[in-house]
Parts: structure tokens; C-alpha cells; sequence
């Protein structure tokens, strides 16, 4: 089976991915400087595998590292290609992801983000590895009233990092413009907002840096890390006067990658944009109370003013994904809330 390079395979949603990417049969390799994560993180992985009778020790390998180094990474896209397992293509996660963050240090954003995929485009063309599935983002859509989006909708980033995100899109199709031989298949996929942990309770969100992210706040807000869990605003135009989201489940999220190599794979050489989100949407509060009542405990907090650049509803129109992907989101906010308390409680 083909090797796929995992870049930020130690994080979030790089973790839970290459579980999927393993239990598909692909050989992964992750890259990653541990930044923002853990490197137990990546043990972790082959623990669950492990569990699951799935023998990872030739199928899964880390190597730590700043992929801004472009040298440094053409020699291992080098190896790869010596040893005949050469890098058929990448899911790259890797990256900073805090709006707020971004807002306080656009240079570092800008420099981390764009440097890291230009760094990596080059090398992979050089090896001849035309698939990438990016990570995007629903921060790149001009704010809508109605909160719903759609691929085809305007696109203006209001922070950074959204332009960032934007900015790489513009790269990709750059790229794909350039491609007089049509070999580049590539995917963007817009996450809308990625909660929960493996069933298993062993991998979850753990950040090195703090994340003002709903879920992760649960979390701290629970083993004392932060005091209070903060709500952002109760005079939006909403229901509840808390903002909505599309939460979706990290291995739905996870899932949908694997589906999305498979169609790239299949299908002629494109570029394609999904959003990933279940189409629905759940309020700040909704999520605090289905929290509360399936882990049967007490979340504290308290509302603050509004963050910057949030806006009240996000929500995704998910028809594309679901017409083209054998895919569909199968777990549901409960799940989300039920595998976070668990991941916490385990880890
Ligand atoms: P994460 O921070 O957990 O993972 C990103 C990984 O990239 C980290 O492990 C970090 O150490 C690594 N990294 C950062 N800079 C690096 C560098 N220079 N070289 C090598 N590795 C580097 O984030 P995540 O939540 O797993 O998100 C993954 C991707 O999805 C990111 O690009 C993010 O912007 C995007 N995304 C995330 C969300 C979300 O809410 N989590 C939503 C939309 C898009």
C-alpha cells in the first residue's frame, strides 16, 4: 500500500486521522515539530491499534521536525523514494490554528502557515507527489446573515488565519492552473468545528497551547487548568443568545479524509472544495447542557463579551460532501460530549 505523509500528525485532528488512514491499510508517516502537541500522542495511536489487533510497527512512523526546513524534508521525501515506499501523497494538517492568536501575531501566522506549504508543495512536486488533502476552514467565507454556508459562497477571511487558509487555497489552484500535464489531484476541505476524542479514551484534544475552542475550555474548566468555563456573548442573534456552530465528531472528521483520498484517487485530476460539517447546528449553551447531562456533572461559567472576529451562526451546507464521499457524519453531539469527558477522564 502507498505511503501518505501525515504533516501535524500529532494533533488534534492529525492523530485521530491516522488511526483511520492505518485501519484503511496505508502506510503513514507523520511529520511534526510538536508545537502544538504532544508526541505521546503518536503512541497513543499504535496503543489504540494495537487494541484493535492492528499491527502498526512497519505501517506507522514519526519524525520530528519543522517542515519550513525544506532541505531537511526533501531528504526524506529522498529516503522514501530510495527504499521504494515513496510519498504518494499528504494530508497536511500542520499549522496554527488560533484566530484569536492570529489576530495578536499575523507575521508568525503568515510565516508558520504559508512557509510550511510552500516548503512542502515543492518538495512534493520534485518527487512527483501530486495528491494533498489540505485542512481549511469555515473561517474563509465573507460572514453570512443566515449563517449557512456553501462552497460556491463569497469568501473573505476576517482574521489571519482565515487568510491564511485562503491564501493557500489560492496557492493550490495556482498550481493547478500551472499543470499543463494534469497530475495534481487536490482536496480543500473547509472544517467547520471538530470536537470529541477516540471512542477509546485514550486520544483526545490536548494542545500545548491553551485553546479558547468550546470544547477544549470543558475540558480545562474541569481539571482546574482554567478557572471558569468562558461564554463569549449572550446577546447574539440567536435562540439562546449564544453562538451556533456545526460541531462535527473528530473521527466523522477523520473518516471523511479517507474517503476524500479515496474519490481524489479515483477520480481525474482536479481540485476539489468540500466543506466537512454535519449541517446542523448547535448552540454554546445547547452543548454545555448536553454535556452536563450525559456526563452527569456541573460545568461552572460565566459570560464574557464577545471574542473578536466571532460571528453568531456558522454552519455548513454539507450536500456536496455527502453526494460525492462514501461519507456521512454518524455520530451525533451527545457522542461528542460523551468521548471528550471520556478522553479526559482516561488520559
Ligand atoms: P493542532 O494544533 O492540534 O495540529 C497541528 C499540528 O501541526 C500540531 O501538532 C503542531 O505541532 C504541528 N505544526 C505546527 N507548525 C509546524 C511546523 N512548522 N512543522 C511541523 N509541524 C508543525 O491542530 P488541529 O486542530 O489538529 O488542526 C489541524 C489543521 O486543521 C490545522 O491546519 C488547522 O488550522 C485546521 N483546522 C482546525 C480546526 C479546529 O477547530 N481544530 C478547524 C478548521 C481547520
Amino acid at each position: 500500500m502507498e505511503t501518505v505523509l501525515v504533516t501535524g500528525g500529532c494533533g488534534y485532528i492529525g492523530s485521530h486521522t491516522c488511526i483511520s488512514l492505518i485501519e484503511r491499510n496505508y502506510n503513514v508517516l507523520v511529520i511534526d515539530s510538536l508545537v502544538n502537541s504532544h508526541k505521546d500522542n503518536y503512541t497513543k495511536v499504535k496503543k489504540i491499534l494495537d487494541k484493535k489487533g492492528i499491527d502498526s510497527r512497519d505501517k506507522l512512523r514519526f519524525i520530528k521536525g519543522d517542515l519550513r526546513n525544506k532541505d531537511w524534508l526533501d531528504d526524506i521525501f529522498l529516503q522514501y523514494f530510495e527504499c521504494q515506499k515513496p510519498i504518494k501523497s499528504v494530508i497536511h494538517f500542520a499549522g496554527l490554528k488560533s484566530i484569536v492568536s492570529s489576530i495578536k501575531s499575523p507575521l508568525e501566522y503568515w510565516d508558520t502557515n504559508i512557509s510550511i506549504t510552500l516548503s512542502l508543495l515543492s518538495v512534493m512536486q520534485k518527487y512527483r507527489c501530486f495528491t494533498i488533502i489540505f485542512s481549511s476552514s469555515a473561517s474563509v467565507y465573507k460572514t453570512k446573515r443566515d449563517g449557512f454556508y456553501k462552497e460556491s459562497d463569497f469568501l473573505e477571511p476576517s482574521s489571519p488565519y482565515g487568510k491564511t487558509k485562503l491564501t493557500i487555497e489560492n496557492i493550490l489552484e495556482d498550481l493547478v492552473e500551472s499543470d499543463s500535464k494534469n497530475e495534481w489531484r487536490i482536496a480543500n476541505l473547509r472544517y467547520f468545528n471538530p470536537a470529541g476524542a477516540h471512542d477509546s479514551g485514550l486520544l483526545g484534544e490536548h494542545p500545548k497551547f491553551q485553546s479558547l475552542n468550546l470544547f477544549p475550555s470543558i475540558i480545562d474548566s474541569l481539571d482546574g487548568s482554567q478557572e471558569k468555563l468562558l461564554i463569549f456573548g449572550k446577546d447574539w442573534p440567536t435562540k439562546d443568545g449564544t453562538c451556533i456552530r456545526d460541531f462535527i465528531h473528530v473521527m466523522d472528521l477523520a473518516e471523511a479524509h479517507i474517503e476524500t483520498l479515496d474519490y481524489i484517487n479515483k477520480s481525474k485530476p482536479q481540485i476539489l472544495i468540500l466543506n466537512v460539517g454535519t449541517g446542523k447546528g448547535k448552540s454554546v449553551l445547547e452543548v454545555i447542557n448536553t454535556f452536563q447531562e450525559i456526563n452527569q456533572i456541573t460545568l461552572f461559567y460565566e459570560y464574557v463579551d464577545r471574542r473578536l472576529g466571532d460571528q453568531p451562526i456558522v454552519v455548513a451546507d454539507n450536500s456536496l460532501a455527502l453526494k460525492l464521499l462514501n461519507w456521512r457524519p454518524k455520530r451525533d453531539l451527545r457522542d461528542m460530549c460523551k468521548d471528550s469527558f471520556f478522553s479526559k477522564k482516561t488520559i
